[in-house]
């Protein structure tokens, strides 16, 4: 019942080489191995790689640095990336999540074009090639129970014990198989495993089951199957038969490699998968800072209503970062900037949020926000008169354009912006000081008026009129403050929600939460523990404190800010800065005519470093 090589040539170069002018790119061990792959010929120069996801949870930051890689590495070489869908553990998977993560990789601007495949694509040729290690003689069922498989494993220093099951015939193993797809028995019962060594030193050789009973239905094959294949046996299969050439994945795999090439050595030997076969190469996660990326972890933030969804600007998922208005292009630029490494080590948040910062600085529109706005009258102003004043889009981008702002004896400036008493080095208003209103006049502060409680409730001035922004003469008075500001006339409020780190510490739930965490990350049990690999067990910090008692109190306020009226007009999900605010987002979902609301993305520059350290 053996099934043919499957007829699938080697792909044609279908992406489209890298743009001319592209920066070069940073060499690291993966762009080697392709490189020397190239040299060497191994592969006929081509470069298939994919992106696995399990459809049971949406994607996080740490899959946007596996997609980059797979996808960009395909790219550079004029090679192509498929998007598979590791759907083998039909308990797990949703349809909702399918959608999602479709949806991520095109956000971050990936198109796996016609190879969208699905490891329950290959349930036929899986069960077939199950048939067929049986008839080498190199697969047994084991009627052993899990706790009996478990016990008789073995430890990292002594050898397995070999199952009584072991040597059944070839024709009793596959009158079991058989069966056991019938349905003739219960879950857990029976198993299959591959026949290899219970005395290899790496445990994940020691007869790996490959097949278990789930009487489950699956999202895709529905009842049409009872038994389903293991990850590690589904991903290599999946792998040569798609013909991937290098199948990148992150180090806690890196303990089933041998067992990957032996399944797929075995095919290939028998005639049943084609050569060249893929190879496995494996990188270390991203680990970063002030966040979570376990899935159970971030089920627990939404489950609790800790955040307002999945999509939260707060959450680290890609539909949180799109929402938060982080941009494709700056994960590019932090994986880019990370690097690939072999061993685990931590990214500190602050490293995606300058590339963030750095992308939106190049592409952002500026404008101008209130956020806690003050009244600046200016009193040498006529009363009903105007000016217009023009504000460049982007200050480094005149083919932007600019637009207009009207200058009024009322006018809005942000609280913070003025100081009754000001401190040593304070540069903005103050009483009997001067400063530049951004695009306008300077004027000077000539006193203040207060509310019932004492708080300043008009801040007064008077505007120089020779000092007009683009007029001649207009820069010979220096002054060192320069602010910005709205006419009372025009400005329109507008809600916007002020977003930062979701948790203030850099290790949440970790024993020390402020301090070194490298050493102890690297050394999670993954691989050794005989779990199925990807499965949330791979928590190693478990053992810790609640990382829920490392929540940011203050990771989101909500104001109603006053801003230019173009703003009021943006589409959902421009992006912009705030001149000397920071960047923000005209928010996805809740922004609409007659609604603005506007979500901070980052601030422009970093408050995070050095605090409480
Ligand atoms: P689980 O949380 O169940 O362990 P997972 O996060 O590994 O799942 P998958 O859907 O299996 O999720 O991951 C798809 C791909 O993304 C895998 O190749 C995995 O190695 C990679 N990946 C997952 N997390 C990270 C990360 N933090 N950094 C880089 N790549 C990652
Ligand atoms: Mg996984």
């Amino acid at each position: 019942m053996a099934a043919a090589p499957q007829d699938n040539n080697l792909p044609a170069r279908d992406n489209a080489p890298r743009a001319k002018g592209a920066p070069a790119l940073a060499p690291n061990f993966l762009r080697s191995i392709i490189a020397e792959d190239a040299r060497t010929g191994k592969y006929g120069g081509h470069v298939v790689t994919r992106f696995p996801p399990e459809p049971n949870g949406y994607l996080h930051y740490g899959h946007a640095k596996s997609i980059i890689l797979n996808f960009g590495l395909a790219a550079e070489n004029g090679g192509r990336c498929h998007l598979r869908f590791d759907d083998t553990n039909p308990l797990k998977e949703e349809t909702e999540y399918v959608a999602s993560i479709e949806e991520a990789v095109r956000w971050l601007g990936y198109d796996w074009g016609p190879h969208l495949y699905h490891a329950s694509d290959y349930y036929d040729r899986l069960y077939a090639f199950a048939e067929w290690f049986i008839g080498q003689g190199l697969a047994y069922v084991d009627s052993q129970t899990a706790e009996e498989m478990r016990a008789t494993r073995g430890t990292l220093t002594e050898a397995g014990i070999a199952s009584p099951w072991r040597d059944r015939s070839v024709a009793e193993n596959l009158d079991l198989l058989r069966r056991m797809r019938a349905g003739e028995f219960e879950d857990g019962a029976l198993v299959l495993r591959l026949k290899i060594d219970m005395a290899s030193p790496n445990i994940n050789m020691r007869d790996p089951a490959i097949y278990r009973i789930r009487h489950a239905s699956h999202h895709r094959t529905g009842d049409r199957w009872c038994i389903y294949p293991l990850y590690d046996y589904t991903h290599c299969i999946s792998d040569a038969l798609e013909r991937i050439t290098h199948s990148i994945c992150t180090l806690e795999f890196q303990d089933h490699r041998p067992l990957y090439d032996w399944v797929i050595e075995k095919l290939a030997d028998g005639g049943q998968l084609p050569r060249p076969l893929p190879n496995q190469h494996e990188f270390a996660r991203l680990n970063l800072t002030y966040v979570v990326l376990s899935k159970r972890k971030l089920i627990q933030l939404v489950n609790g209503g800790f955040v307002d969804g999945w999509d939260d600007p707060r959450m680290p998922t890609l539909v949180g970062a799109r929402r938060r208005g982080f941009t494709p292009e700056g994960f590019r630029q932090m994986v880019e900037r990370t690097g690939v490494s072999k061993s685990d080590t931590w990214i500190d948040m602050s490293v995606l949020e300058d590339a963030m910062r750095d992308n939106l600085n190049a592409v952002a529109e500026r404008r101008i926000a209130v956020l806690d706005p003050v009244r600046l009258v200016v009193d040498n102003f006529p009363e009903g008169a105007a000016e217009t004043c023009f504000a460049p889009n982007h200050p480094q981008h005149p083919e932007l354009g600019r637009r207009e702002l009207r200058f009024t004896r009322e006018l809005w400036i942000d609280r913070d912006d003025f100081m009754e008493v000001p401190p040593k080095g304070f540069f903005r208003l103050a009483p009997g000081t001067e400063v530049r209103l951004r695009y306008a006049y300077i004027v000077k502060c000539t006193g203040v008026e207060r509310d019932a409680a004492g708080r300043v409730a008009t801040i007064h001035c008077t505007y120089d009129p020779t000092t007009r922004s683009g007029t001649p003469g207009a820069e010979a008075r220096k002054v060192k403050g320069n602010i910005h500001w709205l006419s009372a006339d025009e400005a329109v409020s507008v809600e916007v929600r002020l977003y930062d780190r979701l948790f203030r510490v850099p290790y949440p739930g970790a024993r020390n939460p402020w301090g070194e965490r490298g050493g102890e990350a690297a050394a999670a049990p993954a691989g050794h523990a005989v779990v199925v690999a990807g499965d949330d067990e791979l928590d190693a910090e478990a053992a810790e404190r609640d990382f829920l008692d490392d929540l940011n109190a203050d990771s989101k306020r909500v104001i109603t800010a006053l801003v230019e009226p173009a703003l009021a007009r943006a589409e959902p999900e421009a992006r912009y800065q705030f001149e000397r605010a920071g960047y923000f987002v005209a928010d996805r979902f809740d922004h609409a005519p007659g609604r603005a609301v506007f979500n901070r993305t980052v601030t422009l520059k970093d408050s995070w470093s050095g605090r409480a350290l």
